[in-house]
């Protein structure tokens, strides 16, 4: 069964407001087993919308409209559907009466123009919205099923789930799907795809989807069947293969993030952590404090943006930084040892490198990060180059930063078990 999502207002064709609402839908669609093969933004204009609404309408099972359901002149998505699909609207004193009572609980009275959201398509079941004075409208037009839901996403959410969802799941033959959501750390997405397209394009009926950020690839596959233990047998044959294929490039079979799985390890481990940063300015400290309960494993750190600061915040001597650069081994070492000391951490990471769009050496070009790691016993360094701008420099480099620390986190020590 395929569906199409129409978000309706013109401040979404503006740079200042985003269409999230269809985020949110297509996730519960594709829990349904319901793909989004299509969806726009069309703006407050009766006559485009409603040429949308028959297009969609003509190819697709399942129409969901949400926004343009308010009061005024602009609102306009009920009038689009009603002539898209040659039906009325009706009067409904019912909603008339609903909409007045919301005001007068809130101490108001109800404006005259409150009345256009009393009006109904013919044919269409209301949708009850507590969180606010819309109703959603739910209808059939021959096979097709169209939704009518409002804008706001604290309204529109809970209308999908407590009363389209159940009656979507009606319509939709028996299946189930299974899915798996792996993260991958550290490989370009065409050397994912590369590497196990030969595996995910022989199996037709398992979906697949790439999503592809600096550093950090997404993959879903979705098997859809008619019982929950044949979809999960369709992905035991794929996902071994592609577990296999990427080994300790896969960081998360969960969809957790780099930071979330870092914090897990540290805290199996009973481990704390530090981190000296420089070119990424906190970054690193960012990410790995996002995750909630991370005063369990993370202690603190220092932003040593100047070679000054280096100096004398971390004690590394002037005459190191004079010798290599500040941007080099032995100060990544330096700055990661001695975060180290000052907190007393067990592992303590550092980055220091050229963002750019200046600096940078004829050894050490723009681009060139250095990371350092301890972990209990040792030190280590890596050096990553980077093309690109500032940004992905600086993203890039914490996530092989976070990632150095994984993989390390994921290795036993010697000694341990
Ligand atoms: P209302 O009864 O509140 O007027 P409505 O159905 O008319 O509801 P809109 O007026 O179109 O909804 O949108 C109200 C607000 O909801 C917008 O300003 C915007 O912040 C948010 N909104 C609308 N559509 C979306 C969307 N597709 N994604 C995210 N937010 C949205
Ligand atoms: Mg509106």
């Amino acid at each position: 069964m395929n569906a199409e999502i129409i978000a309706v207002g013109s401040e979404l064709l503006t740079p200042s407001r985003i269409d999230t609402d269809s985020l949110f839908l297509t996730e519960r669609l594709n829990g349904l087993g319901v793909a989004v093969v299509s969806k726009c933004v069309v703006g407050d204009d009766r006559q485009r919308l409603a040429a949308a609404v028959a297009t969609a309408a003509a190819r697709s099972e399942v129409i969901i409209l949400t926004g343009g359901l308010g009061p005024t002149e602009d609102d306009v998505t009920r009038d689009a559907v009603a002539s898209a699909l040659g039906r009325t609207l009706e009067y409904d004193p019912e909603i008339e009466a609903v909409i007045d009572a919301r005001f007068r609980r809130m101490g108001r009275t109800m404006a005259e123009i409150n009345k256009r959201q009393a009006y109904r398509i013919s044919g269409a079941e209301l949708l009850e919205n507590p969180n606010g004075t819309a109703p959603g409208q739910w209808l059939m037009a021959g096979e097709t099923a169209l939704m009518l839901l409002p804008g706001p996403p604290n309204e529109m959410k809970p209308m999908f789930d407590n009363h389209c969802r159940p009656r979507l799941e009606k319509l939709l033959p028996a299946q189930a799907i299974a899915t798996r959501f792996y993260r991958i750390a550290g490989m370009p997405e065409s050397d994912v795809d590369q590497l196990l397209a030969p595996v995910y394009t022989r199996y037709k009926d398992v979906a697949t989807t790439i999503l592809a950020a600096p550093g950090d690839i997404q993959l879903h596959f979705y098997a859809k069947a008619p019982t929950a233990e044949a979809a999960e047998a369709r992905l035991g044959v794929v996902a071994p293969q592609i577990e296999a294929l990427l080994g300790d490039r896969l960081y998360s079979t969960n969809g957790d993030p780099l930071e979330k799985v870092v914090g897990d390890l540290l805290d199996k481990r009973g481990a704390t952590l530090a981190v000296a940063e420089s070119c990424t300015g906190g970054m690193v400290a960012e990410r790995i404090t996002s995750v909630p309960g991370s005063s369990r494993y993370f202690l603190g750190g220092m932003i040593t943006y100047t070679d000054p600061m280096k100096e004398s915040l971390l004690q590394i001597s002037d005459g190191l930084i004079y010798k290599f650069t500040s941007v080099s081994e032995p100060v990544a070492r330096a700055m990661a040892e001695a975060v180290r000391f000052h907190c007393q951490s067990d592992y303590a990471l550092s980055v220091t490198g050229y963002a750019g769009p200046d600096g940078g050496t004829e050894r050490d070009p723009v681009g060139t990060v250095y990371i350092g790691l301890i972990r209990p016993g040792s030190v280590e360094c890596r050096r990553v180059r980077y093309l690109g701008d500032r940004d992905r420099v600086r993203k890039l480099a914490t996530q092989a930063a976070l990632d150095f620390l994984r993989l390390t986190l994921e290795t036993p020590h010697p000694g341990q078990a």
